[in-house]
């Protein structure tokens, strides 16, 4: 047994536990749940999303504490930080079984992992360079990959018919149409401040998608949907603020200030003579267009390619994003 290890492990644990914490006071979403096993090697906490999904049935008794049958989990062991979200489906009634096996099919899961299943899980290791950085790579987590789940899960309430995908792989695609000014402080689950430009702009794209998802957000258009899975989640991000009006230091607020929107939509956005158009004056000049179309004035003027008129996804605002 390696001692010093251990009381290295306790001590991430601690700070796990902390960051937990602080984020369930910062952040009424979240609920801290408990941490069990040694080294605190399993930190569990849920979400108000979650709770929706899978209401807790109150009481104490038996493996799902809280009277809870789903919720995250943390695991810090040795060579091992992961976040999962699990559900039990032994000890369930029939209802709720059924609900548990429709998510796992939507999410793809076929994982388990000792009496319960995993609906998804998140390797966090790679994100890390020294072992301080698990406060810093949860918050991360926390403010993308966790919050775009939580729009899936939301969304999958809507539509059970609906599969739940995973967060893009935004790190593969460009990032040079987002522009931000030298100094930008960024909100994310907890605040954090970045240094160098490349490295703002991935972040902002990330949390960006996971406010607002990656389908346009004037005209709906859906990479994804359009070209295929294998372009899911291509999307430019514009930023609201001209840069003009923004002063030394500017915090951005990726749910406000940054929209994911198609190429289309954000030339149209950056074409006026002095400044740029708001996503309401394009939205509008998409629906005097869906009107002249109806009414076979000009059906040539589309927004997009004509082999794509039938798709739902075509311009006019039907985006559920
Ligand atoms: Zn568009
Ligand atoms: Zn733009």
């Amino acid at each position: 047994m390696n001692i010093g290890k251990d009381i290295g492990r306790d001590l991430t644990g601690g700070l796990i536990i902390d960051w937990c914490a602080q984020l369930a006071q910062q952040d009424g979403e979240f609920v801290f749940m408990n941490s069990f096993a040694s080294g605190y090697g399993r930190i569990r906490f849920s979400t108000r999303t979650l709770e929706a999904a899978f209401p807790p049935s109150g009481g104490t008794a038996g493996f799902w504490k809280n009277g809870r049958h789903a919720f995250y989990e943390i695991r810090h062991q040795t060579g091992v930080f992961q976040v999962a979200c699990l559900v039990g489906i032994s000890g369930l009634g029939l209802r709720k079984q059924k609900a548990c096996r429709q998510l796992l099919a939507a999410a793809g899961a076929e994982d388990t992992r000792d009496d319960c299943a995993v609906v998804k899980a998140w390797d966090l290791l790679p994100f890390l360079s020294s072992s301080f950085q698990e406060a810093d790579a949860l918050s991360d987590f926390a403010g993308c990959e966790l919050q775009f789940f939580q729009r899936e899960l939301r969304a999958w309430l809507d539509d059970p018919a609906r599969r739940i995908r995973n967060f893009p792989g935004l790190e593969l695609h460009p990032v040079g149409n987002l522009e931000l000014p030298e100094t930008v402080y960024m909100e994310g689950a907890l605040k954090t401040i970045l240094t160098d430009r490349f490295e703002r702009n991935r972040q902002a794209r990330r949390q960006c998608v996971a406010v607002h998802g990656t389908a346009c957000a004037v005209c709906g258009f859906d990479f994804g949907l359009v070209y295929g899975e294998e372009f899911a989640g291509k999307i430019e991000v514009h930023h609201r603020k001209p840069l003009s009006e923004i002063r030394e230091e500017y915090t951005v607020n990726p749910g406000e200030d940054l929209i994911p929107v198609c190429p289309n939509c954000h030339l149209i956005l950056h074409s006026k003579a002095e400044g740029v158009f708001t996503v309401a004056e394009v939205k509008n000049f998409l629906n005097h267009q869906d009107v002249a179309a109806e009414a076979g004035k000009d059906a040539s003027v589309v927004h997009h390619q004509t082999d794509l008129q039938d798709s739902p996804i075509r311009h006019g605002g039907a985006g559920k994003y």
